[in-house]
């Protein structure tokens, strides 16, 4: 069918709303509520305002062009005088309900917000409520993620993508009309809910009403005591998309600059999560093998992911047994550095202090789990995110995409694998294992380094591998996304799927696609590929590709701790699990409810 945008024709399909054949042809309309690959609920915002008049009706009519199907004949109109008073108007209104502090909001500068009201050119807002958005409240109970709803606009995306993408749906909308809210489910603090700290929610968020919890004052009051010894690691979907934030294409392997800019921020020891992924390999490959030989609970599923984690205690904690008992490669760095390296170093563990930089919101929850806090004393003190690292580095005036690059000059942890590399994607923790895992039951290397079968961005995929005589055939499954986690475990606990060895990623993608990566305000999945591709790359050029062949982590075994799954190795490097499914939900529920009624 054939209709004009513009006075240009255009042509679409039947139901193609306006808004969708405007993007497509190029004709830029704003919007607060939609945004690409995600469902969202049309018509919230109201922003997306166009003149339409159909053919045959000489009336113009302003409709919003994302509830309004395109038609044969229809001539649609987006900058006529009166559209762009209207949707000054409809920006105006939605400021007036908004806690306007941009100077010190966490968005300043890279809010879709501020971005339309530029579009349709408000100079001034004439209407303020504070009673209105001030009763709506912050919460900062959770480690990983501040809700300020005195900022919410609610275009419903974070629901969409807690609901639809994560499957763990602990937001709501409460209350109609002028007083809907987003609310956590049964109005818990968001810490005590289902929620599992994923930060999915914040890369849709257009807003600051959704934000990592910012721990960089901590990081810096680390960096300028002269008493403390900074230990920095960085995960390996870093050094891939911090480019990004500073305007490099994404996909970019940034981690020489990295390294400098540490350096010049002052960190006393910089160093490579990719170290510790290659210790879990060992761990958690021989961990399977047991189990295999054993009759331990089977299938196992790997330990990387503490989103998957608190998924897995809050949804599945019958099923805790079949978890991996190996601390994830930022909680072995942190037990290794604290122990083994200060050793090496001659630092007091006393007054090392470690910095971890991940691309995930989860990972400030793990550091703070009873389990991994040994007298008293964090195996991790600190984790900023991705967006976090970039502003520090802004903060302090460091621009990596200027800065010559370096390389790591640690003689006990400064080496890595490829295999470490690609724990950064969906399907990478799995193809590490299964590497050094065929090594250790027939003594010999894969034929085929890469082990493709594993690789893809499907949300649950499945492979096998023969391992010979004595094992046989392992069967594999890999899902991300906590959806698709959810779907495979039921299939599992039906009995409909049976596997040996499971891989989970709560985010899409993998951590590549984690909650603390550098967010689009086009699509949230916009630079999934060039980021997968770049870890790829990685691997392929390493001078080594197997765990089990990095030197470092051969003598980490050889001076310290003597054999995978030795007395010293389940000390440091292992963990277990909690059953948090009523507990938490009903004594917090209750507490809440105290709150509320005293105050
Ligand atoms: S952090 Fe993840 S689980 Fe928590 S509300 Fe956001 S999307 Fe949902
Ligand atoms: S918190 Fe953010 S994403 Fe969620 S409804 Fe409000 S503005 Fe939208
Ligand atoms: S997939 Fe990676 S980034 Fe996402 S929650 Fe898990 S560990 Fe964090």
């Amino acid at each position: 069918m054939i209709g004009s945008i513009n006075g240009k024709k255009v042509e679409f399909q039947d139901n193609e709303t306006i808004l969708s054949v405007a993007k497509r042809t190029g004709h830029f309309i704003p919007t607060l509520c939609e945004m690409a690959d995600i469902n969202h609920a049309p018509g919230t915002c109201r922003v997306c305002l166009v003149d339409m008049k159909r053919k045959n009706d000489p009336a113009h009519h302003i409709v919003t062009s994302c509830t309004t199907p395109m038609e044969a004949g229809m001539a649609v109109l987006t900058r006529t005088p009166k559209v762009r008073e209207m949707q000054r108007l409809q920006v105006e209104l939605l400021l007036a309900d908004h806690n306007q502090d941009c100077a010190s909001c966490i968005r300043h500068g890279n809010c879709e917000l501020q971005d339309v009201a530029q579009f349709v050119g408000l100079q001034q807002t004439r209407y303020h409520y504070p009673h209105f958005y001030l009763q709506r409240s912050r919460d900062t109970s959770s480690p990983s993620v501040v809700r300020d709803m005195s900022k919410c606009i609610r275009c419903f995306r974070c629901v969409n993508v807690c609901r639809e993408i994560q499957g763990v749906d602990a937001l709501v909308v409460t209350e109609k009309g002028l007083s809907t809210q987003i609310s956590v489910r049964d109005h818990l603090p968001l810490g005590s809910s289902d929620c599992v700290g994923c930060g999915q929610c914040i890369l849709v968020c257009p807003v600051g009403a959704l934000a990592e919890k910012d721990d960089i004052e901590e990081a810096m009051d680390y960096l300028y005591d002269p008493d403390m010894v900074t230990v920095f690691q960085f995960a390996p979907a870093i050094r891939i998309a911090l480019g990004e934030e500073f305007n490099l294409p994404a996909g970019t392997n940034v981690e020489g600059k990295i390294i400098t800019a540490l350096k010049k921020l002052g960190a006393d020891v910089v160093l490579d999560t990719n170290f510790t992924a290659d210790l879990v390999i060992m761990e958690e490959s021989s961990e399977l093998l047991q189990r295999v030989k054993s009759s331990a609970p089977l299938p196992m599923f790997t330990s990387c992911c503490p989103a998957w984690i608190s998924y897995m205690e809050k949804n599945y904690p019958e099923m805790k047994e079949h978890v991996s008992t190996t601390k994830s490669p930022q909680q072995c760095f942190g037990a290794i550095a604290k122990t083994y390296l200060a050793e090496k170093m001659e630092i007091d563990a006393c007054r090392m202090r470690v910095i971890s930089i991940m691309p995930c919101t989860a990972k400030k929850g793990e550091a703070k789990r009873d389990e991994f806090i040994k007298d008293e004393r964090p195996e991790v003190d600190v984790v900023l995110t991705t967006r976090e690292f970039a502003r520090l580095l802004k903060r302090e005036g460091l621009n990596p995409a200027e800065l010559a690059p370096s390389a790591f000059d640690n003689h006990w942890m400064g080496d890595y694998s490829g295999a470490a590399v690609i724990f950064g994607t969906t399907g990478g923790v799995m193809e590490a294992a299964i590497r050094t895992v065929h090594k250790m039951v027939t003594d010999k290397e894969l034929s085929q380094v890469e082990f493709t079968a594993v690789r893809g961005l499907e949300n649950i995929r499945e492979a096998a591998v023969d391992l010979g005589e004595g094992i046989g055939v392992v069967k594999l499954a890999v899902a991300h996304t906590l959806k698709a986690a959810g779907q495979l475990m039921a299939r599992i606990k039906s009995g409909e799927a049976s596997y040996h060895f499971v891989e989970v990623m709560a985010c899409p993608g993998g951590c590549l696609g984690g909650g603390g990566q550098p967010r689009s305000k086009h699509a949230y999945q916009a630079a999934r590929e060039e980021r997968r591709q770049g870890l790829y790359a990685i691997d392929k050029e390493a001078p080594v590709r197997q765990s089990h062949n990095n030197p470092l982590i051969r003598k980490l075994y050889t001076d310290y701790l003597e054999k995978p799954l030795g007395h010293k190795s389940h000390r440091l490097l292992h963990t277990g699990y909690t059953d948090r499914k009523r507990l938490v939900r009903h004594t917090m529920k209750e507490i809440w409810q105290e709150i509320e009624e005293r105050t």
